[in-house]
């Protein structure tokens, strides 16, 4: 792999590999950008097959948090760490603490959080060696669990769609086909029904299904029968990849905005769903409540429950103004997405090159 030459296509600024024999520690820090602000982007743990796997995927996931930092309207630039082993055997105290001085060292330029493979308890070390790390155990100072806060996102996010196919952006006796009941898609199970919604539901968890039926009156489905649902939205809140040439074909609904991450298996599936008649809220738009919600821990006075639920109402506007953009030059709002990120990059960036 010509690692200079993917960096320097994408405007990497900075790749940082970092060894620790005796704590058993092989990681790799990706910064992309930090024209915003400093960098954060969650710690992933994975047992990745090779070590180019490992560089290619911090590469990509550090660019993608540049893209949602920058288009939620944080001052944040974007990066990721991997940590190469297996997060059910691999992980230590020691092996987390030698990430955090590695982190330290950064000086700033880059804040850690949890990600897949990675939890609060192993933030808490990290703590032990820097400053530089969001989303530990829930204190009066942290922001706890994202989860509740990503569905209120998500929840507004799928009201803005609504608004505009149908004119309207209430949920009353609209139906949603909701994938996945976990952290996520239970919390947003509850402002859909709260506000009238009919639900139909799926997960291959039973127990967070019977569950979805008792509190809500959700009408149950089996895993593969959900995407082809009579419903007015689909909203994917468990898998990644889950449009594509399979799918598409099944779906009957207007709008698909759910939290599930990378939900296009490809971006040509993107044109697919546009060309079909689907408004598709760009997933790192509409599920970046989470995001919002651990940026507040930084600011002024620290962690303020109400100060970031009203930030994350934000998301309503920003996928909107995705929308627009989507309109304005006639793209899919798979693109459009990335342009919103873009011009902001740009325009602050400009900003903030005047001397003080
Ligand atoms: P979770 O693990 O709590 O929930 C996922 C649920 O999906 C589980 O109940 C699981 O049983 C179910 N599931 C798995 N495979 C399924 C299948 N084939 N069919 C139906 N259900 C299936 O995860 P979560 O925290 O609720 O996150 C949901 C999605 O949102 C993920 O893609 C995640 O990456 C994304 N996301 C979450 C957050 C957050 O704050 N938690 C933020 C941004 C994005």
């Amino acid at each position: 792999m010509k690692i200079f030459d993917y960096i320097k296509k994408y405007q990497y600024e900075q790749l940082i590999f970092c060894h620790d024999p005796a704590a058993g520690l092989k990681a790799i820090i990706c910064i992309h950008d930090t024209t915003l602000g400093p960098a954060l982007g969650g710690t992933r743990m994975w047992n990745y097959a090779s070590e180019e796997e490992a560089i290619l995927d911090v590469l990509r996931l550090a660019r993608g948090m540049t893209y949602k930092n920058a288009a939620a309207g944080l001052n944040l630039g974007g990066a990721k760490t991997v940590v190469i082993g297996d997060p059910k055997k691999d992980k230590s105290e020691a092996l987390f603490r030698a990430l955090g001085r590695y982190i330290q060292g950064l000086s700033g330029r880059y804040i850690t959080a949890e990600d897949v493979g990675t939890c609060v308890e192993d933030m808490d070390y990290i703590k032990m060696e820097t400053n530089y790390v969001a989303g530990l155990t829930s204190t009066v100072h942290s922001s706890g669990d994202p989860s509740p806060v990503t569905a209120y996102g998500t929840w507004k996010g799928i009201k803005a769609c609504a608004s505009e196919t149908w004119g309207s952006d209430s949920m009353e006796g609209r139906t949603i086909a909701i994938q996945g009941l976990g952290h996520v898609g239970f919390a947003l199970c509850k402002l859909l029904h709260d506000e009238g919604a009919k639900l139909i539901v799926t997960d291959i968890n039973e127990g967070n299904v019977m569950r979805a039926v008792t509190e809500f009156g959700a009408k149950a489905v089996q895993a593969n029968e959900i995407y082809g649902v009579d419903c007015d939205i689909f909203s994917p809140c468990a898998l990644g990849a889950i449009i594509n040439d399979d799918t598409i074909p099944q779906f009957k609904c207007r709008i698909i905005a759910g939290s599930a991450n990378n939900q296009l298996k490809e971006e040509r599936h993107g044109d697919v769903i546009t060309n079909k008649g689907i408004l598709y809220a760009p997933d790192f738009i509409i599920n970046a409540g989470g995001v919002i919600n651990i940026y507040d821990e930084m600011l002024e006075g620290g962690y303020c429950p109400d100060r970031a639920l009203r930030k994350v109402e934000s998301v309503y506007g920003n996928v909107k103004q995705v929308i627009a953009i989507s309109k304005r030059d006639k793209i899919p709002t798979y693109q459009a997405a990335d342009i919103l990120a873009e011009e902001r990059i740009k325009t602050i960036g400009r900003v903030r090159k005047t001397y003080l």
